[in-house]
């Protein structure tokens, strides 16, 4: 069986641990690959070999590190389909979908190519007499990112570009479910010309995150994942002193205002909900029908929900894949059951779904909930699957109001021809990222991404200008040269003449 190593210093590093982790064909289920979980030791060689590399990285010319980000970005475009083909095998979602996901990721690697732009600085001459003031931006030194399974190359690249665009080194601890399409990632960098020791890749678990975020020389912490894992690593950042962005979980609401398109809201509610199996944080998993939309808007969902096209995701024909494990699919299949005993009717259930011919892959089918009670655990918590629920609002009022009461603030979306509407939708919802007619609003990669309330720990978003400013700190710079006229003793506070 294959085993998959660190990755430190350019170089495959194998584990001495002797602890592995199993890596599923979830389309299958069956075990094909084991991961090395890595102990504190092989994180303080890692750590010790971004040190060493940023002696070097953190001086060198930004026409140097753009040179090898944009060679990078050349052979991703190259290995694309290749990529693709490492994330669905191990994660499961479609190959049309990976190939977004690589697309998305690519974003970020192309806004990094341009990191001189960003990195100007400002300078003011003359603020007093010949006194000019410059303001840059500094790397912090060594970076760690810990990412979740569900965007395996995508969310490492919200982090890595513009990390070590801007002069830090990097350690990843990537998803332990799904580790290769990164461990990919790495073989690239290195064929672009990056320097050994800039990235580097830890495998492992909560033994590798936590001596990561110990690590006294781990300058920041970025992190994407659950809501509790997330302000786990917030709070242990912050007690060692680290600068942290930690994002976690969502539960994100889609309005459906009387006046909207309703096959349009109900194609992009199954686009939103069932896409990637629900495996997204920007997922939408619950519908708002506002007034008197809901019966017809859940029909329509209904309709489309039923003719979708599940199995594995190296199938052409596949809209859908399985879930990423036999636990986390049957947890997915219980919020059905827990939903109809609490109160929901269940309009499509996609519990007990098998695949002809892959009748051990993790796959469930589509489940659509409705007249979900706000108190059920379907609607209180986030399912991660393909489970929508869809609850009744009587007035915008009554919705905006069940938006602004759930604890996550991730994505939101308003589907209505009303402009005024959506303008008052946009400055009164409580949500870090809000699509109007767009129901899964992750910004382009030179927009900064990030959620409110639980769904972010932390000051700055990811990537875009609040990506640069999380990997560098400020410096400000007040110079003068003398003119030989200058001079003499003054004990006062300097003061501007
Ligand atoms: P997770 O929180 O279980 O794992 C994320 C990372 O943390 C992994 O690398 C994992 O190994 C590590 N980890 C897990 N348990 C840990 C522990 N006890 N101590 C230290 N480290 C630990 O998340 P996941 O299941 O991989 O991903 C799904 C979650 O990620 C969902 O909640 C989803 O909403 C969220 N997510 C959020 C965003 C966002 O941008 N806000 C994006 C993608 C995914």
């Amino acid at each position: 069986m294959k085993t998959i190593t660190h990755w430190i210093g350019g170089k495959p590093v194998e584990g001495t641990s002797g602890r592995f982790g199993p890596v599923y064909n979830p389309a299958t289920g069956s075990q094909e690959k084991q991961i090395a979980f890595a102990t504190r030791d092989e994180v303080d060689a890692a750590v010790a070999t971004a040190k060493a590399a940023f002696e070097s990285w953190g001086q060198s010319s930004l026409a140097k590190r753009t040179a090898i980000l944009f060679k990078f970005r050349e052979l991703l475009d190259a290995h694309r389909d290749e990529i693709a083909e490492l994330i669905t095998a191990e994660h499961g979602k479609v190959h049309s979908d990976a190939l977004g996901e690589v697309a998305r990721g690519m974003e970020i690697v192309e806004l990094a190519c341009g990191i001189s732009e960003k990195l100007k600085g400002e300078l003011s001459t003359q603020v007093s007499t010949r006194v000019d003031v410059a303001s840059i931006r500094q790397p912090l030194g060594v970076v760690a990112g810990i990412t979740p399974f569900n965007f395996p190359a995508m969310v490492p690249m919200w982090m890595f570009p513009i990390a070590i665009a801007t002069g830090n080194t990097f350690v990843l601890k990537p998803s332990e479910k799904d580790p290769s399409a990164s461990y990919r990632l790495a073989e690239l960098l290195a064929e672009a010309g990056l320097p050994d020791g800039v990235f580097n890749i830890v495998q492992g678990d909560k033994v590798a995150v936590d001596r990561l975020l110990e690590h006294p020389d781990v300058a920041a912490v970025s992190f994407v994942g659950s809501t509790p894992i997330a302000k786990y690593i917030q709070l242990k950042a912050v007690e060692h002193d680290k600068r942290v962005q930690a994002l976690g979980g969502a539960k994100n609401h889609m309005l459906v205002l009387p006046d909207a398109d309703l096959d349009f809201a109900a194609d992009q509610a199954i686009n939103a909900a069932y896409g990637s199996a629900g495996e997204r944080c920007m997922a939408v998993s619950v519908v708002v029908a506002v007034g008197d939309t809901g019966d017809e808007l859940v029909a329509r969902i209904a309709e489309r929900a039923k003719n979708l096209r599940i199995g594995p995701g190296n199938d052409p024909a596949s809209e859908m894949g399985p879930l990423i494990t036999r636990e986390h699919r049957d947890k997915v299949a219980s919020y059905v059951t827990s939903a109809a005993e609490q109160g929901a009717e269940v309009v499509v259930d996609g519990t007990g779904y098998s695949v002809e011919g892959h009748e051990n892959g993790f796959f469930i089918g589509v489940s659509l909930l409705d007249k979900v009670p706000v108190t059920a655990d379907a609607y209180k918590d986030e399912i991660f699957g393909p489970v929508l629920c869809v609850v009744r609002a009587e007035t915008y009022d009554d919705a905006i109001k069940l938006v602004n009461g759930s604890r996550w603030g991730n994505g939101t979306a308003i589907f209505t021809r009303d402009g005024g509407a959506a303008r008052r939708f946009q400055l009164e919802v409580q949500a870090g990222m809000v699509g109007v007619n767009v129901p899964i609003p992750v910004p382009v990669g030179y927009h900064s991404f990030g959620g409110w309330k639980d769904s972010l720990f932390g000051d700055l978003h990811i990537y875009g200008n609040d990506g640069v400013a999380f990997y560098t700190q400020g410096k400000v710079i007040t110079t003068r040269w003398p003119d030989p006229a200058d001079g003499g003793i003054n004990l006062g506070f300097p003061s501007n003449s």
